[in-house]
């Protein structure tokens, strides 16, 4: 048997390095025929490393739970970087009582502009608070302790204040909103007012002048393994600004983009869907490390922040004004 495995396998080598060539032939052809699209150089500037360390410098913060420490250093770090990139900034304060933490206190919205010739202008939002319990943690000691929030929270945190940074040296073809909602995960299970209120807040006193052609949340999209599939409402109520989101993302990268779609989420898109505001929310909510302790730098990644926000970018830049000059050359 011995021998007749040798004579057998004799040829073995020659023939894999024949099939090793035509598999790279087919390759190349395959991969000559559609080539990976390449981004603007606005998208190209999207800097991965910079939106990491704006992630991390958050974490470092604390829990950025209102009334404690961690709150104030992000709120003043989020507003000092978005001025430094030449955006108008204000902030918008209200007060909540929150069940979740028998108590009541004040939050703060940052709401930054960035203005351009154009009369339109488009939102991009996330939440800047944490969640002040690990009500998931496996281990239950650790479920009154407040989560570190690198995923929700600091990542989208993150990716806007890089889209910043891009929009000061790529002017946009639009106004830019950049929404940092306060309060956005205070809410107790099956309590679907508690959550998101600083998108209620600022929905129910949306300024005459905030009109925009449409809006998107980023929330947890710095997951390492990041897979994004259709939120709900987002596809009902504003199908085609989501799905041409979804178009752009699949284009770049079809591993983290699925065509299945997601039950409704209580997310800060929705105060704006409710007003009729065509508004999705971008969200990985399959995440080991939700509402965890575990939810710490470790659990995301640079690329993934890059993926998201270069993706933004290219939105802004390219997808939504070939959208807007169908709407208006029909
Ligand atoms: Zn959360």
């Amino acid at each position: 048997m011995r021998k007749n495995i040798a004579q057998y396998s004799a040829p073995g080598p020659f023939l894999a390095m024949l099939l090793f060539a035509w598999m790279l032939l087919f390759i190349s052809v395959a991969s000559a025929q559609e080539p990976v699209p390449a981004f603007s150089p606005a998208a190209d500037a999207f800097d991965a490393k910079r939106a990491w360390e704006h992630l991390i410098t958050q974490c470092n913060f604390g829990p950025r739970v209102a009334g404690e420490r961690g709150h104030r250093l992000c709120r003043d770090y989020i507003v000092e970087q978005l001025k430094s990139n030449g955006c108008t900034v204000e902030l918008q304060e209200f007060s909540a009582f929150i069940p979740l933490i028998n108590d009541e206190r004040r939050f703060t919205n940052i709401i930054a502009k960035i203005d351009t010739p154009s009369t339109q202008a488009v939102a991009i939002s996330c939440h800047w608070d944490t969640r002040p319990i690990a009500d998931y943690d496996r281990i239950p000691s650790l479920r009154d302790t407040p989560i570190s929030g690198a995923n929700d929270g600091a990542s989208g945190v993150a990716v806007l204040l890089e889209a910043a940074r891009v929009f000061k040296h790529h002017p946009p073809p639009f106004d830019v909103y950049l929404l940092f909602f306060d309060a956005e995960d205070l809410g107790r299970n099956r309590q679907k007012k508690e959550w998101a209120l600083g998108s209620q807040y600022f929905a129910k006193h949306m300024p005459d002048d905030f009109q925009i052609i449409c809006g998107f949340n980023l929330d947890m999209i710095g997951d390492k393994d990041q897979r994004f599939l259709y939120e709900k409402k987002s596809l009902e109520l504003a199908g085609k600004w989501t799905r041409a989101f979804w178009r752009l993302g699949q284009r770049h990268y079809p591993q983290c983009f699925s065509d299945a779609t997601i039950n409704e989420i209580v997310d800060d898109h929705a105060p704006f869907l409710a007003k009729g505001v065509p508004y999705f929310d971008v969200i990985d909510f399959d995440y080991d490390a939700w509402h965890t302790t575990q939810d710490i730098p470790a659990s995301c990644s640079a690329a993934s922040l890059s993926r998201i926000g270069k993706i933004t970018v290219e939105y802004v830049m390219q997808t939504l004004p070939q959208l807007c000059e169908k709407v208006e050359n029909p």
